[in-house]
């Protein structure tokens, strides 16, 4: 491909003097700068690049002389006359200038810049759960505080029968871009537009609904499902629940978070309930048959004679469902024996009578236990 001459490329004669130079480049630069030509970006970043480089030779007395005498052989090291004589001039090829390129726009890039439409706020909610509730799961309705789509203008912000505006500060872009000549070259600050705060519109009659913002607080009752087996901690995502969308963007999620009230008789490890239950030592000694709440009502369990406090029966099956997959967990009982206060005389009488009985005939665990206290102390 041919090059195109550079006085051509700038439009200027040859006997330009370097103001008119300068001139016809900030004119151009312009024209062709690739966030004023949206519609072919690719065409404008060619012509820009193209300007650009024409004007890097013409506006340095010593390359333009270079490039008078040899024309663009005298940049290219692979054409005659350039070959080596210019070495001064290594870092001027396609990726130096690509480079160059790159830290005025790589940043930003192309399209990115614009004001485009953004996901909205995900929201959080606190929801506190009966233990039950928890265990088969329930559903709710809660009352979500958000911002939402204005109804009466759709979100645009603009009175209804009007339409917003492409800004022309920034001719919809959102962006400014500054150019400055600093020591080390021509710089171009991207700021965002200060007449329509980066929305790339304006909107001359704003909606009376929403006083132009295009959103409304509202306070919106959602149903939600919560599955048999939360625990807290469990963290529910309700998709497109949370606030509006910007400039057209969906909106975002709603994050549940699930509080389990204690349980006055139940405990919780995982998809096992624990459960404490009291029964005298008469009982315990002599073994009973005895009710037991479970989360499905009551349920009988037997007591065989002798039991300890602290021995723990399993109902199988009698726990809480599994959250994800079959099953549910386990009960656990936890045997309590309670030793009787505020006797009756009668029933000291009897315990008495039982401990006399019973004073020959020590049981092998205390016995056993008492002989390890003797050789721990020794005597
Ligand atoms: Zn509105
Ligand atoms: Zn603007």
């Amino acid at each position: 491909m041919s090059k195109r001459d550079y006085y051509e490329v700038l439009g200027v004669p040859r006997t330009a003097t370097e103001e008119e130079i300068k001139k016809a480049f900030r004119k151009l630069a312009r024209k062709y700068h690739p966030d004023v030509n949206r519609d072919n970006p690719k065409e404008a970043e060619e012509k820009f690049k193209e300007i650009n480089e024409a004007y890097e030779v013409l506006s340095d007395p010593e390359r333009r002389a270079q490039y008078d005498q040899f024309g663009h052989a005298a940049f290219d090291p692979g054409q005659g006359a350039g070959a080596g004589g210019f070495g001064g001039f290594g870092g001027f090829g396609a990726g130096g200038f690509s480079d160059i390129f790159d830290m005025f726009f790589g940043q930003t890039g192309f399209g990115a810049r614009h004001a485009g439409p953004e996901k909205g706020a995900d929201l959080r909610y606190d929801l506190e759960i009966a233990f039950e509730e928890a265990a088969f799961g329930v559903e709710k309705e809660i009352q979500v505080p958000r911002t939402e789509e204005c109804p009466a203008c759709h979100g645009s912000g603009a009175a209804p029968g009007t339409h917003p505006e492409t800004c022309p500060q920034c001719r919809g872009t959102g962006q400014q871009q500054i150019v400055q000549n600093t020591p080390f070259g021509r710089m171009v600050n991207v700021k965002t537009c200060t007449r329509c705060r980066g929305e790339g519109k304006i909107v001359r009659t704003p909606c009376k609904e929403c006083q132009g913002r295009g959103r409304v607080r509202n306070k919106r009752t959602i149903k939600i499902k919560i599955p048999a087996g939360v625990d807290s901690g469990s963290r529910l995502r309700v998709a497109y629940e949370g606030e509006a969308g910007i400039r057209g963007g969906p909106p975002g999620d709603l994050y549940v978070y699930i509080f389990v009230k204690p349980h006055k008789l139940f405990t919780r490890e995982g998809s096992d309930v624990i459960c404490e239950v009291p029964i005298s030592f008469v009982q315990a000694a002599l073994g009973d048959e005895i009710e037991v709440p479970t989360l499905d009502g009551k349920v009988s369990l037997k007591i065989p004679e002798g039991t300890q406090s602290g021995t723990t029966f399993r109902l199988k099956d009698k726990g809480i469902p599994h959250l994800r997959g079959h099953g549910r967990g386990d009960q656990h009982v936890r045997i309590k024996v309670v030793t009787p206060k505020n006797l009756t005389e009668r029933q000291r009488e009897l315990l008495k009578e039982f401990a006399r009985v019973s004073g020959e005939n020590i049981n092998p665990e205390q016995k056993s236990f008492f002989k390890k206290v003797k050789d721990f102390l020794g005597s």
